[in-house]
């Protein structure tokens, strides 16, 4: 049974990076003509209101992208960041709705590419359905996104990001994850992957991140985001993202978003982390 529901969380300082990072990775390849595919493990809902009940408890994203709204010396991929989500709000002018990862990616599709969504949970893969009902480019499929991934890979059009971003509401995800991005890349090893993870119990989190890191592959990126020192007492202590084939100079780009987001988000124990944990 699943609980997690990312409306509770959505634009808070996690969704931040990732979602500016993603944006990135996609302006990226748009410098081919090539089609590219896309593939969402755990697409949640799609998009999401910062009003309704969910958004309104935790109030998540008043300490992430509320307090980037109004900046005026964001370096670039906040600015195309905050820009998404202020064209997302255009109707209202004022931020009330965020867009999840299927919406930031859908700004970036082209005619020729395409999206691949799961989702598992039956109330966010209805809303997700509805979202792109008409959506010739976008499948979404009710299932498992790590057995999805498998099937998924290697693409037609041999090009591709493929975001990995579970709740880890369940203690084998951890490892479930690690295993099944080792298999994508056996058979898509070309493709950009994206794994976001949480920092709840450190040690936990990094037997996840070791698995990759000596699994073989080469060209993996850590970007990271702590806002408080990490303990197993204070759920979330920090946020980041895995990527393996990450773009060209990816690296410089996000080094400057988190130098900005450790001033503006992080807390007094915060911290920012860019490393590449395995070269060429
Ligand atoms: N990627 C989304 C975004 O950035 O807007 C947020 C996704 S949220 C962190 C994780 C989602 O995974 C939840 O909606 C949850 O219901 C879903 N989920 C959990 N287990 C899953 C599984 N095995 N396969 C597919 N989706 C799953």
């Amino acid at each position: 049974m699943l609980s997690y529901r990312h409306g509770y969380h959505a634009g808070n300082y996690a969704d931040v990076l990732k979602h500016a990072i993603l944006l990135q990775v996609l302006k990226a390849m748009h410098k081919k003509d090539k089609a590219f595919v896309y593939v969402d493990t755990h697409a949640g809902a799609g998009a999401y209101s910062l009003e309704d009940e969910f958004a309104q408890k935790t109030g998540e994203y008043l300490d992430g992208v509320a307090k980037l709204w109004d900046k005026t010396d964001l370096p670039l991929a906040l600015k195309d960041y905050v820009a998404a989500v202020k064209t997302f709000n255009a109707e209202q002018d004022e931020l009330s709705l965020y867009p999840g990862s299927p919406a930031f990616v859908d700004s970036e599709l082209r005619p020729q590419d395409r999206m691949v969504l799961h989702e598992l949970h039956g109330t966010d893969h209805e809303l997700l359905s509805d979202y792109f009902a008409k959506d010739r480019q976008v499948k979404v499929i009710k299932g498992d996104g790590l057995a999805g991934l498998i099937a998924a890979v290697p693409p037609l059009e041999r090009r591709g990001v493929v975001l990995i971003d579970p709740s880890f509401e369940i203690k084998t995800d951890y490892q479930d994850v690690a295993d099944a991005i080792i298999k994508a890349h056996k058979r898509f090893s070309t493709g950009v992957f994206m794994l976001w993870y949480p920092v709840v119990d450190r040690e936990q989190t990094e037997a996840m991140l070791s698995k990759l890191k000596n699994s073989g592959i080469t060209k993996q990126l850590r970007l990271e985001q702590g806002i408080k020192t990490d303990s197993n007492e204070f759920g979330m202590t920090a946020a980041g993202l895995w990527i393996i084939n990450p773009p060209w100079q990816l690296d410089e780009l996000a080094k400057d978003s988190l130098d900005y987001l450790a001033k503006t988000l992080g807390g007094i124990d915060g911290h920012v982390t860019v490393k590449w944990e395995v070269g060429e």
